[in-house]
């Protein structure tokens, strides 16, 4: 679905390309559209976000506790305040992730856009289960992973403004904070095997898992082979808003977090992520150590990647008959103090 007429738009927009030195394509969004989706994107708003989900109230998120269903309700309440509808089965926003009563769920919501296919963004809301001693118990998880639910959230507001604008997406967004990563990727996992929509209909998906540390300005995007179309829909899209892009240079990430699931099943999938620090997997990892600013730029780079690509052409693929290789070795890491399950992200 395109939303001008070519003729008509075509020779401001390749005006307007020439004054910013870019090239852009006729769908891809106006120069109005990234000035909406900066402003609607702040820092301020992921940090109240990553403040809240990563409080001592929330108790460290462990999946499968009732602080996972706390977060899960939290994150619930934040996408039905956006104005986004459920997204999983039976008009609910949840999806369970085993048979366990005590685990959480997936929670999904989808954004209604007019074109074929469907987009995905995605982040996982659980962490780890309190240590039995010391003074503080509590694995906060500011960065792993409240920067990349907050960030999940910002690029839903943001779809909203853009279809107020009369910008909006293409084609449905599917928002998706998955429970289970820490555990093994189980939440993804369960997407997978009872998707909501068709694999082969999924144009791409955004998957961020730590956002918030590190150098300002700096990410890492990995998707490998099978991620290649987003990480070009982002290469174009980070024109407008000028990150520095470490691409691909993780293979050894690529099962280590929900777009993993998804590149098995040769579904184009990426991750954002920041390099392990000295918090990752730490009872430090705390709101006041986070940068909210690069954690907002990330927001925005996928809110205008996802835009531009939900007005591209779209076939559907055929599903993978078989898994799809996609990881090579994992790195030996040193052992880390007290880890749990230290090769998930
Ligand atoms: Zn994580």
């Amino acid at each position: 679905m395109r939303r001008f007429s070519t003729q008509t738009i075509l020779a401001p927009v390749v005006f307007a390309g020439l004054i910013l030195g870019t090239t852009l394509h006729a769908d891809d969004a106006t120069p109005a559209t990234i000035a909406l989706i900066k402003s609607t994107i702040t820092a301020d708003a992921l940090r109240a976000d990553v403040a809240e989900l990563s409080s001592d109230e929330m108790g460290g998120r462990f999946f499968r506790s009732p602080f996972a269903e706390k977060a899960a309700k939290w994150i619930q309440a934040r996408f039905e305040l956006i104005g986004l509808a459920p997204g999983a089965a039976s008009d609910s926003y949840r999806q369970p992730i085993d048979k366990n009563v005590e685990s959480g769920p997936n929670i999904i919501a989808t954004y209604p856009g007019p074109g074929d296919g469907f987009i995905i963004v995605s982040s996982h809301y659980d962490h780890l289960r309190p240590k039995r001693t010391g003074e503080d118990k509590i694995f906060n998880g500011a960065d792993d992973n409240a920067s990349g639910v907050a960030g999940t959230l910002a690029v839903a507001r943001a779809m909203k403004a853009c279809t107020k604008a009369g910008d909006g997406a293409g084609c449905t967004i599917i928002f998706i904070a998955f429970n289970g990563e820490e555990a093994g990727l189980l939440g993804s996992s369960a997407y997978v095997k009872s998707p909501t929509v068709p694999l082969g209909q999924i144009r791409g998906v955004f998957n961020m898992d730590m956002i918030s540390r590190g150098p300002p300005r700096e990410i890492f995007i990995d998707g490998g082979k099978v991620g290649e179309p987003v990480v070009a829909a982002l290469k174009k899209a980070n024109q407008s808003i000028g990150l520095k892009l470490h691409l691909d240079e993780h293979p050894d990430w690529l099962d280590r977090s929900d777009q993993g699931p998804f590149l098995r099943k040769n579904v184009p999938a990426v991750l954002f992520s920041v390099e392990d620090h000295e918090d990752y997997h730490q009872v430090t990892d705390h709101v006041e150590k986070i940068d909210a600013g690069l954690a907002a730029e990330v927001a925005q780079l996928v809110a205008l990647a996802a835009i531009n690509m939900s007005h591209d052409a779209f076939t559907p693929r055929a599903e993978a008959p078989k898994p799809v290789k996609i990881a090579e070795p994992a790195k030996t890491e040193p052992a880390k103090a007290e880890p749990q399950n230290p090769t998930a992200h």
